[in-house]
């Protein structure tokens, strides 16, 4: 194994809280502190060691000790890799039509997936694996190392396992979303098709998940639905997630919280009753701007529920419908810009939130003994992402101490 010193690096976010500084202009101390901001941990002037796959030391770039190669930022930042915890990339077909439709004036409903289970059914294994590779390059061009996909387009047994299959062999966060909506094909009957989710189609995908989750919504899964699916996951040794409170108040959020699941996704319309619940658990809100972005919906509030102490995610959900980007720096400038999050906790929540929402302590932050996977962005600091939106800014990526990009 060979060892690389990165340095010359203007601002290192290490989302290593015992550094403890946040970003001039943040309204932090620059002494440090527990808030969220300064959980980003940044070095000014800093180098980041990597010995094989893993980081080995971060610090001033005066000290950094004598490695094998070395790479000079050129005065550039350097973050982590997002963690993208949550997509949708086992799909054919787009729905370039609908999305027009929409912009034109008329309104989102779940039912649109039903043109995208169409169409997944219809292509080949080659297809569908092409597809999702093309996406995951895509995703890894802007600086994403970590990326979370379901199923949820196949809703048939042979479908969902061929999704989740062939999703195992490109990501380690597979996610069975066989509950994404009822299939057409028991339109007539949901019960039939949560005894088809909780039974044989579950036997048939678990053994390529680590999650299971379910869009809790009116017009797919209701909360008794929900939770008799969840927990038929959990028997089979799958975690939670769930899709929660996007469209409409209901009992996703209690859900998630009720079932420790590691994220509740979406999180648009809270009561007071859910944000204390996410407050007071292991769950994360994971927020997916590009969705209210795409369908011309109301912002989640990431301000309401930072205040209130609950961790809170940033990612895609990236997918053909209702959120076509596999950007999370758009993301991030769409949550600075208008859900009220500081830059500072936006590149924290697209990274080490992302890890959290995956319940995993080895990405998301460049501390010792994490995976080198980071982030070489063309400017002096990571601010850059919310102050220059839609201008590619990531220069280098590497995942697992490799330069991908
Ligand atoms: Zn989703």
């Amino acid at each position: 194994m060979s060892s690389t010193v990165i340095t010359n690096i203007a601002a290192l976010v290490t989302n290593d809280p015992s550094l403890g500084r946040a970003s001039p202009g943040s309204g932090e101390s620059e002494s440090g502190g527990t808030s969220r901001t300064s959980a980003l941990g940044l070095i000014q002037n800093a180098a980041v060691v990597i010995d094989g796959d893993r980081v080995a030391w971060t610090g001033e770039s005066s000290k950094a000790p004598a490695t094998d190669n070395r790479v000079d930022a050129g005065g550039r930042a350097v973050i982590p890799g997002f963690v993208d915890s949550h997509s949708h990339l086992v799909f054919a077909g787009d729905r370039t039509e609908e999305f027009n439709a929409r912009m034109s004036g008329r309104g989102y409903s779940a039912g649109g997936i039903r043109t995208t289970v169409a169409a997944t059914r219809a292509a080949t294994d080659a297809e569908l694996e092409a597809n999702l590779v093309r996406y995951l390059t895509e995703a890894l061009r802007q600086g994403s190392t970590t990326l979370e996909t379901k199923s949820g387009y196949g809703l048939t047994v042979e479908d969902e396992a061929r999704a989740l299959r062939l999703a195992s062999a490109h990501t380690d966060e597979v996610t069975y979303l066989g509950a994404h909506i009822v299939s057409p094909d028991y339109a007539d009957d949901p019960a039939a098709y949560v005894a088809l989710v909780t039974g044989e189609m579950l036997d048939a995908c678990a053994p390529y998940a680590r999650w299971i989750d379910v869009f809790c919504e009116k017009g797919a899964f209701d909360g008794d639905q929900a939770r008799a699916i969840l927990t038929a996951g959990r028997r089979k040794g799958l975690h939670p997630r769930v899709h929660a409170n996007q469209l409409s108040y209901g009992p996703g959020v209690q859900l998630a919280v009720e079932l420790d699941a590691a994220s509740a996704d979406h999180c648009t319309h809270l009561t007071d009753a859910d944000v204390d619940a996410l407050a007071n658990s292991r769950t994360v809100a994971t927020l997916l701007p590009g969705a209210e972005f795409s369908t011309r919906a109301r912002w989640p509030d990431a301000r309401r529920l930072l205040d209130a102490g609950v961790t809170v995610a940033l990612s895609t959900d990236c997918n053909p419908g209702s959120s076509f980007t596999s950007s999370v720096p758009f993301c991030i400038a769409l949550a600075v810009r208008d859900m009220g999050m500081t830059p500072d906790e936006a590149v924290w929540s697209a990274t080490e939130g992302g890890a959290r929402a995956l319940r995993r302590t080895d990405i998301g932050r460049i501390a010792p003994g994490a995976y080198a996977d980071l982030v070489v962005l063309d400017a002096p600091s990571h601010v850059h992402l919310a102050y220059r939106p839609g201008v590619p800014l990531v220069s280098q990526v590497w995942r697992r101490g490799v330069r991908e990009v």
